[in-house]
């Protein structure tokens, strides 16, 4: 039988992998925290298909004139802000649209420090 795919967007730092300590994670959805024993219990087990996906510079500046959002800034953005911006809104940014906070028809450009999460009801409000 095939096993369960499962994908889990897990923050830890390199060093908290790599050296045998004590270290925590947080896991982006659930927001919960977990150790790194859990994370590298996670990674050791061979029916488990592990993905890393390279480290990303939050305060980077990336840049394109067209309107259309590139992965890197969406996944920038929502690295930055995991929630969407509309105060007080909570959800979580990976299930919101990817907004240019000046429109872009009024010139607001496609670029890291224009760009912020917000769900589909505050993006169209
Ligand atoms: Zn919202």
């Amino acid at each position: 039988m095939k096993p369960r795919q499962v994908v889990i967007h897990v923050h830890l730092s390199d060093a908290a992998i790599s050296r045998d300590e004590a270290g925590t994670a947080h896991v982006e959805e659930t927001r919960s925290i977990l150790s790194t024993e859990q994370v590298r219990e996670w990674c050791a087990n061979t029916d488990t298909a592990v993905t890393i996906k390279p480290v990303i510079d939050l305060d980077a500046h990336h840049h394109t004139d067209a309107y259309a959002v590139p992965d890197r800034l969406t996944e920038q953005a929502r690295l930055a802000q995991p929630v969407c911006a509309f105060p007080w809104c909570e959800r979580p940014a990976r299930r919101c649209d990817t907004d240019h906070v000046a429109a872009h028809g009024d010139g607001g450009p496609t670029c890291s420090c224009n760009l912020a999460p917000l769900c589909r009801r505050h993006h169209r409000a």
